[in-house]
């Protein structure tokens, strides 16, 4: 069946590695344990992680800007696609229609050094514990309203399902930009580093 991704908003976005979470490694330099990073978890999306290096925060933030894939520290990507027998002409099935989103989401990851201060760890935690809030809330608008997108295919007519299917898209669209206008991408709401 021939499937067709609608690609939507974009975001900035953000996410924590379970692999940081798990970094039995990391010790500080005085011996004492380093805080743990902070465990987010993104159960409705693919995490894909990029690495940045460094122990100081500067040397992170120049990592950040040099290694994240786009112009920001986190992005968020989502698609809805759908399907039906019929599809684009007058008769179909819309019974039958296949509906899906995939949601992805990079964000960074970072391995504290033997060097790492406490108190970096510590920042680096609450950036990212900031970041998660935030890209949670764009995941969060595409899988609450994902039923709306398979209601409106459903119960619509063959020839305005796909109009219908769209607004919905338009509103989870609608929510992505005025989110990130009202947080300035998550900066107010903590996820700025340093
Ligand atoms: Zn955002």
């Amino acid at each position: 069946m021939q499937t067709r991704w609608v690609l939507l908003a974009l975001c900035v976005v953000v996410v924590l590695l379970a692999a940081c979470v798990n970094n039995p490694a990391a010790t500080a330099k005085a011996g004492h344990p380093l805080p743990t990073l902070v465990p987010v978890d993104f159960p409705h999306a693919t995490v894909q992680p990029y690495d940045v290096s460094g122990s100081t925060e500067s040397e992170i933030r120049a990592q950040l800007n040099a290694n994240r894939p786009n112009d920001y520290d986190a992005y968020t990507r989502w698609y809805v696609s759908w399907d039906w027998p019929g599809r684009g002409s007058a008769e179909c099935r819309l019974a039958e229609a296949e509906v899906s989103y995939e949601i992805t989401v990079t964000f960074p990851r970072w391995t504290p050094t033997a060097d790492a201060s406490p108190e970096l760890v510590a920042k680096w935690n609450g950036y990212l514990y900031a970041l998660a809030l935030h890209e949670n809330a764009h995941i969060s608008n595409v899988v609450s309203r994902f039923p709306a997108v398979v209601a409106a295919i459903k119960g619509g007519t063959c020839l305005s399902a796909e109009d219908a299917a769209q607004a919905v898209l338009q509103q989870m669209r609608q929510f992505d930009s005025q989110y990130d206008l009202d947080t300035n991408h998550g900066r107010t709401q903590g996820a700025r580093f340093p």
